[in-house]
C-alpha cells in the first residue's frame, strides 16, 4: 500500500535522466500546500517524542515544506542562506555544500543569533541524495552547540548513498517516501516497503 506521498509522487512526478525525480508541479516550485499539511503532520507524528523548539532547512526549497511543518511544532524556522564567499565574518557559522541539482559549490550561512547550545534542532528538507546538504546543515548545528533531534526528508532517494551516510551518524532520519528504483524510459518507481 502506499502513502499519500507516493499516490502524488507516481501520479505527478517525472523521472528524468542523471537520477533527478522532477516533482515541481507539486513540491518544489508550484506547492501544495495541503499536502505540506500532511507532510507537517507526519512529521510531527515521526517526532512527537523529541523536544524541538527550532526547525533548520537549507534555501530554496526547504522553506515551503519547513515552514509548513513548523505550525504542526508551533516553532521557528531558520533556513541556511547560500551565500558568496565574500565578507564572512565571525558571527556566521559557515559549511560548504555541493549541490545536487548543480553540481556547484556554495557555502551556507546561518546566524550565530538564531542557533546555539540551548536549541534543540529538527532539520527539514525536500530531497536526500548524496546527503551533502544535510551535511552542511549537521555542520552547523554541531558548530553551534545545539542538538539535531532529527532529520526529516520528504523523498529519500534510496539508490544514493545519503540516507546510509546520515543513519550510520546515529541520527533518527525519516523519510516519508524512499525511492529505491526509478527508470527514465518507462518512468517506473519503485518505494521501500
Ligand atoms: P544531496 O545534498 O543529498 O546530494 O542532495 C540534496 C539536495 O539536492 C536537495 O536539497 C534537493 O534540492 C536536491 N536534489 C537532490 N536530488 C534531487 C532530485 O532527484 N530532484 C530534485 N528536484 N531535487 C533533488
Amino acid at each position: 500500500m502506499m502513502n499519500f506521498l507516493e499516490e502524488r509522487i507516481v501520479k505527478d512526478g517525472i523521472v528524468k535522466e542523471g537520477n533527478v525525480l522532477k516533482v515541481d508541479s507539486f513540491l518544489n516550485h508550484q506547492m501544495d500546500i495541503a499536502l505540506f499539511d500532511k507532510i507537517g503532520q507526519e512529521f510531527k507524528e515521526r517526532f512527537k517524542d523529541k523536544k524541538i523548539n527550532k526547525i533548520l532547512t537549507i534555501e530554496a526549497s526547504g522553506i515551503g515544506i519547513a515552514a509548513v511543518t513548523a505550525m504542526h511544532f508551533g516553532v521557528p524556522v531558520v533556513f541556511a542562506k547560500k551565500a558568496k564567499s565574500i565578507n564572512l565574518e565571525g558571527e556566521m557559522y559557515v559549511a560548504e555544500v555541493e549541490s545536487f541539482t548543480h553540481k556547484t559549490k556554495n557555502q551556507v550561512i546561518v546566524s550565530k543569533k538564531f542557533l546555539n547550545e540551548e536549541d534543540r534542532v529538527l532539520i527539514i528538507d525536500d530531497f536526500l541524495a548524496n546527503g551533502c546538504a544535510l551535511q552542511g546543515l549537521i555542520q552547523i548545528v554541531q558548530a553551534s552547540g545545539a542538538v539535531a533531534e532529527g532529520i526529516g526528508i520528504v523523498i529519500e532517494k534510496g539508490f544514493q548513498p545519503g540516507g546510509r551516510i546520515i543513519r550510520n551518524l546515529g541520527y533518527q532520519l525519516e523519510s516519508l517516501a524512499i525511492v529505491d528504483a526509478m527508470d527514465p524510459a518507462s518512468g517506473g518507481i519503485i518505494f521501500r516497503r
